[in-house]
């Protein structure tokens, strides 16, 4: 049960849901952005957010389109995990969709919600982070497209009132070479201990990771030193796993400790592979 009363708005465009909002601040009233609801409805039961008012976007077609244009993928920030995963339209964030939570949950948590929400993985953002996406967003200030890589910092850096509408994958990325690696303690869909996903762009590797950190991070060091073919694959893992942004990461599923010794051998794992021909 949710122990207060909140106002509950479902508009049909993004300029309403804007005005919603506003016209909620300009009252006085906190509002959230809704989607999927499986964190906010937790968070409300308990008692860490008390909103007064909740902006379900499921309902503004921008949001919940998952169509290709020409050579361009839109997928709107309301599409569930399942959609994304059944689509087959991005194998690759398909396959990061797949390994999030159960069957039930993907059927609920949306692509605006793992990016946007608390927990720390969003592991949705590795293979946007990956493949020169764009996003659009749409605020007081109306609607913007930029770089995911630009808004996408850890988190995403949105400007109050703005929420996520779609992101964009250009055709290159929807057909690349790419590998996903999730490894967790103990149940197929814990949390991530480490996530190492990976995509070739014109025979170079380009990797993103979460888990390790205490944010998703993609690094050009690291991929340098993993492109470096005139070192052995062990070595280029040891290397790499030694420039994290910060230290490793450490909980009750995994110390920090522990999660760079998993790193490690998952990147040397995927750099046989993939020298191997067997990704
Ligand atoms: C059982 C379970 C297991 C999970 N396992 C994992 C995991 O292994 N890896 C992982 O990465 N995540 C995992 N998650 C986290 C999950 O992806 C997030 O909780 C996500 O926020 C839920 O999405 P939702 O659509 O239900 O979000 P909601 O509850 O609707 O929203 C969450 C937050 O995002 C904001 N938001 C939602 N949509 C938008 C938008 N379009 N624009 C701006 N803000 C928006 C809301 O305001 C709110 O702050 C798990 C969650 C559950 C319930």
């Amino acid at each position: 049960m949710i122990p207060f009363d909140f106002i509950y708005c479902r508009p049909d465009s993004m300029k309403e849901a804007a005005d919603e909002y506003n016209k909620l601040q300009a009252e006085g009233k906190t509002a959230v952005y809704y989607a999927g609801g499986s964190e906010t409805i937790t968070m409300c039961r308990a008692g860490s957010i008390r909103p007064d008012a909740v902006i379900d976007i499921k309902n503004i077609p921008e949001c919940a389109m998952l169509t290709i244009d020409g050579q361009t993928l839109h997928i709107g920030a309301a599409c569930t995990l399942n959609q994304i995963k059944g689509s087959k339209a991005f194998p690759l964030l398909g396959l990061a969709c797949g390994r999030i939570a159960d069957h039930t949950n993907q059927c609920r948590i949306t692509l605006g919600g793992n990016l946007c929400g608390t927990i720390i993985y969003r592991e949705t953002s590795l293979p946007l982070m990956l493949s020169d996406a764009d996003v659009t967003l749409y605020g007081p200030e109306g609607l913007r497209t930029a770089p995911f890589q630009s808004v996408f910092q850890g988190r995403m850096q949105l400007k109050p009132g703005e929420f996520v509408v779609q992101v964009h994958v250009p055709g290159w990325a929807l057909h690349a070479r790419c590998a996903h690696i999730k490894r967790t303690a103990n149940e197929k869909i814990d949390y991530p201990l480490i996530n190492v996903t990976a995509i070739w762009k014109d025979d170079l590797l380009r990797a993103a990771f979460t888990g390790i950190c205490s944010h998703p991070f993609r690094s050009q060091e690291i991929e340098a030193v993993l492109n470096d073919r005139t070192v052995p694959c062990d070595m280029r893992a040891e290397k790499a796993a030694g420039l994290l942004p910060e230290p490793a990461y450490g909980d009750v599923e995994g110390s920090g400790e522990y999660r760079s010794f998993v790193l490690k051998n998952s990147l040397r794992a995927l750099l046989e592979d993939s020298e191997n021909g067997e990704i």
